[in-house]
């Protein structure tokens, strides 16, 4: 199944009338953060397909006036979903940077945040035999794909959860290296491939 991960920054490409025609075998549709939330309605709206998405730290605070989230997709922050054969959880926001900022989190604040999806997760092992199989999030996790600025130092938090919840795939955002070629966007931890989607993705994976 082809899912299309976006993250930070707007693709031109993916804006466009013709997304649908260039992306037509796309199934769902993953948000990691900083991104418009017209540009998450425009993919959703055109491509009809669903879309789970996190804040990022640029990303307002949520609540249920229709600013603060993307009309047509869910909101997967702190939740646990199932949709098309494949088990996802969420996790928005950053490092605090700006304290009292939105979506922003001390890493003992990510741990909390972290394991309130755990009682889920661990329900799903007795559901569907294996607890998760993405893991989305804004931030990277530490010392994986991220940078040693205050902002965009990864949370702790996500490597614990990943190795409770050993998904097959974490796709994260938030780390915009413009040397790319020098910088790995893929990595191994555990048994999860960590894939960091700045600025979008097409991802081949199997329910
Ligand atoms: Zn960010």
């Amino acid at each position: 199944m082809k899912i299309l991960a976006v993250s930070d920054q707007i693709v031109e490409r993916l804006y466009s009338t013709n997304v649908r025609e260039n992306y037509p075998d796309v199934r769902m549709i993953i948000g990691c953060g900083d991104l418009p939330y017209t540009y998450l309605e425009f993919l959703v709206t055109v491509l009809n397909i669903p879309m789970f998405y996190v804040p990022g730290n640029h990303d307002p605070r949520h609540d249920l006036d229709n600013r603060s989230r993307a009309e047509g997709g869910f909101n997967l922050d702190m939740s646990v979903a199932y949709s098309q054969g494949l088990l996802l959880a969420g996790l928005g926001g950053s490092i605090v940077y700006h304290p009292n900022s939105p979506n922003q989190y001390s890493q003992e604040q990510m741990y909390r945040r972290a394991m309130q999806l755990l009682p889920t997760i661990w329900w799903n092992q007795l559901k569907y035999g294996r607890k998760l199989d993405l893991l989305i999030t804004h931030s990277p996790a530490y010392g994986i794909h991220d940078d040693d600025d205050p902002a965009h130092q990864g949370l702790k938090a996500l490597n614990w959860l990943i190795r409770m919840a050993r998904p097959r795939y974490m796709l994260h955002g938030h780390t915009i290296f413009y040397r790319q070629n020098i910088q790995p966007h893929f990595t191994t931890y555990y048994d999860t491939e960590i894939i960091n989607i700045y600025p979008s993705r097409i991802l081949e994976i199997n329910p």
